[in-house]
């Protein structure tokens, strides 16, 4: 089974909708081109305006794809309360099974205090947190590895791994916590290879990042893992074994 990590989607709210492919009917569509089963699907306008009504945009398109859609919640933490709200609301009515942030485009730092009230909410469920990385000054893998450090029962997705800059300090970062995965999408494969040999396949999930990256961009990505050359079972982890694990789904 192949299980993307990081897809967006673009309601008509986010004024982003120009990015080829990111209706839910192209999501679906490229997804089964691409031969991916599963995808893991948060909003992006909910990053920089309202989340709440984003989170429901997220459940309505899940509910129309259960097989297909796993659907993740995203929350401000500078709106404290209405945040620690929305987490209950995210697991317990509409069934997320995860939580994105995104430092860089929600503008705060994920390493300060901001973030202990949100991830003591969070970890009272057994649900992952995947967080953007790559993007100085508050989306650092290191900064990130420090949250990660205080939360060790959270299982951290690190989205990007770094991407072009900083993937160096991502694999640092997970060999330090073993609570951190290292995600795929937008960083060059050899730092994929590189991580595979230092913390082994067992800690890095294939993601997209679709719409981004054009029709085809679920596929180009998919390649950067399947031309690496690895051995059977470590690809199999990375494309959907190690995430079926981390969301407990049956595979
Ligand atoms: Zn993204």
């Amino acid at each position: 089974m192949i299980i993307d990590a990081h897809c967006h989607y673009f309601s008509k709210n986010a004024k982003l909708d120009f990015v080829q492919g990111s209706s839910i009917e192209d999501h679906i569509r490229n997804h089964e081109l691409a031969g991916i089963d599963k995808f893991i699907l948060f909003t992006i306008g909910g990053l920089f305006s309202d989340f709440i009504k984003s989170n429901d945009e997220i459940a309505e398109v899940a509910n129309n794809y259960p097989t297909k859609i796993i659907p993740f919640g995203t929350i401000n933490p500078w709106y404290e309360e209405e945040s620690l709200e929305e987490i209950n609301r995210c697991i317990k009515d509409l069934h997320f099974k995860g939580f994105k942030l995104h430092p860089w485009m929600t503008g705060f730092p994920i390493n300060s205090d901001l973030m202990d009230t949100m991830m003591k909410e969070i970890s009272k469920f057994n649900v992952p947190v995947i967080v953007h990385s790559g993007t100085p000054p508050w989306s650092e893998p290191l900064q990130i590895a420090e949250l990660a450090y205080r939360f060790p029962k959270v299982k951290f997705i690190m989205a990007h791994m770094g991407i072009t800059d900083l993937w160096k300090e991502a694999i640092d970062a997970a060999r330090m916590c073993n609570n951190i995965w290292l995600e795929t999408s937008g960083v060059p494969s050899h730092p994929i290879k590189l991580a595979v040999e230092e913390i082994g396949a067992d800690r890095i999930v294939f993601g997209s990042d679709s719409p981004y990256g054009g029709q085809g961009g679920h596929i180009f990505q998919l390649n950067k893992i399947k031309f690496l050359d690895l051995k059977e079972e470590d690809e199999s982890l990375i494309l959907g074994k190690n995430l079926s694990k981390i969301l407990d789904i049956n595979s």
